[in-house]
């Protein structure tokens, strides 16, 4: 089995745009968000959860859920975040190991925004942080997802502090330049990977 290098940061630190670098070179990126996303597809048993749940109205014209409806919840209704968690942190952990089993590479890219709060280390191989700080994070999600400044503190406030992320973190990844800070970077960490992933064969041929 591949190893499995986690990789987190706090939202819109980069995460996904780090990941599309290790993509490029040819790496297996399992996304949790994605896989959540999935999850709540139309006819998903998650999607009949929900919908029995809250009822019809967390269902937009088109069929699919409503996120915005859903996010407000969540805000207003501290229930709602636990009883979504519980209904999909199981879900999406459960199926994320089955991709990540899968993988025939040396290492597998794991992307779990919420991996420190979660507690999902174990059995991955390395916990890697994309770092930038909370006024860059703040302007990057604005821009993005089109919120207001409030809601994005509000969406920064839900994740645990920088100190913590970094403190459990093997290697960083500093993400307070501009993006083309990004590439020497998981270049040399892509080297550094490839090399565990041999070690760890020669480990396991050895047993
Ligand atoms: P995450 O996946 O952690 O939520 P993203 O990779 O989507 O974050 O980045 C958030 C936003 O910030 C995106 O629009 C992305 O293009 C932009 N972004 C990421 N890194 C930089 C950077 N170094 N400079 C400017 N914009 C960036």
């Amino acid at each position: 089995m591949a190893i499995i290098i986690a990789i987190t940061g706090g939202i819109s630190s980069g995460k996904s745009t780090v990941a599309a670098l290790f993509s490029a070179l040819g790496v297996p990126v399992i996304e949790s968000d994605q896989i959540a996303r999935q999850l709540v597809d139309i006819g998903m048993p998650a999607f009949t959860a929900i919908v029995n749940h809250f009822g019809p109205r967390v269902v937009r014209a088109n069929g699919q859920l409503d996120r915005a409806y859903l996010r407000q919840l969540l805000f207003n209704h501290p229930t709602t975040k636990a009883w979504l968690e519980e209904l999909l942190h199981p879900l999406i952990y459960q199926e994320s190991w089955q991709q990540l089993k899968a993988v025939k590479r040396p290492y597998a890219l794991w992307v779990v925004p919420l991996l420190v709060e979660q507690g999902w280390q174990a059995g991955t191989e390395r916990t890697t942080v994309v770092d930038s700080s909370s006024a860059q994070q703040l302007a990057r999600l604005i821009e993005r997802d089109q919120v207001s400044p409030e809601q994005a503190q509000a969406l920064l406030a839900l994740q645990c502090d920088r100190h913590r992320r970094l403190a459990a973190a093997d290697d960083v990844i500093d993400n307070h330049g501009p993006r083309t800070e990004l590439l020497p970077q998981v270049l040399g960490l892509h080297q550094r990977y490839l090399q565990l992933a041999a070690t760890h064969v020669s480990k396991v041929e050895n047993r």
